[in-house]
């Protein structure tokens, strides 16, 4: 399987799907317990090529010593060690899911997909610092019987047993924000029990 291949393309739909703004977001599938490929740090995705993909060992650090890793690196290793059934991460700045991570408000469960797809509601991990230890740490709790919650003031990250599961996820996540947003401008949202 070409892990390479598959980043650079989920990179290039990420982009051109409006889930993520210039170089914001990153993606990773985790190959072994000592073996990871993740996107590069601040790199264009309409640029980005296989070989800008970077291999990270479970400590971080890049196979390649002069590649540099996407700034997330903590929060998609601490993810894979805490929940070992997951084997992709994609994080993206989706607009509206973001808009609601910005207001820290939850997107409770309005849609019969979410629960299948998502877990269930999506809620907003506490605030720290992009790239930090403390975010990767904060945002665990919130990703138990769920694949997906928001970061506040920052964006989305969903996780899946493969990228394709991880990348459908983080669309439901701004379908369900875009659809809860129209909901509430209407008025009267009814919650799913
Ligand atoms: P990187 O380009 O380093 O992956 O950072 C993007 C991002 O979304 C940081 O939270
Ligand atoms: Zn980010």
């Amino acid at each position: 399987m070409n892990y390479r291949k598959k980043l650079v393309e989920a990179g290039k739909k990420l982009y051109n799907l409006g889930l993520v703004a210039g170089t914001s977001g990153n993606i990773s599938i985790k190959e072994n317990d000592d073996s990871y490929y993740i996107t590069p740090s601040g790199l264009s995705y309409e640029s980005m090529k296989e070989e800008d993909i970077v291999r990270i060992h479970k400590d971080g650090s890049a196979y390649k010593k002069e590649q540099k890793p996407s700034s997330e690196w903590m929060m998609h290793l601490e993810i894979y060690k805490k929940y070992p059934n997951y084997e992709a991460i994609v994080h993206t700045h989706s607009t509206v899911a973001t808009s609601f991570a910005v207001s820290r408000v939850n997107i409770p469960l309005i849609l019969i997909e979410m629960k299948p797809f998502l877990g269930g509601d999506i809620k907003v991990a506490p605030f720290k610092p992009a790239g930090s230890k403390e975010l990767a740490k904060a945002i665990i709790p919130f990703l138990k019987d769920r694949n997906s919650c928001l970061l506040a003031n920052h964006g989305v990250v969903s996780c899946g047993k493969d990228l394709e599961s991880a990348f459908l996820s983080a669309e439901y996540v701004e379908d369900a924000a875009k659809i809860y947003f129209n909901s509430k401008l209407i008025g009267n949202p009814n919650i799913i029990e």
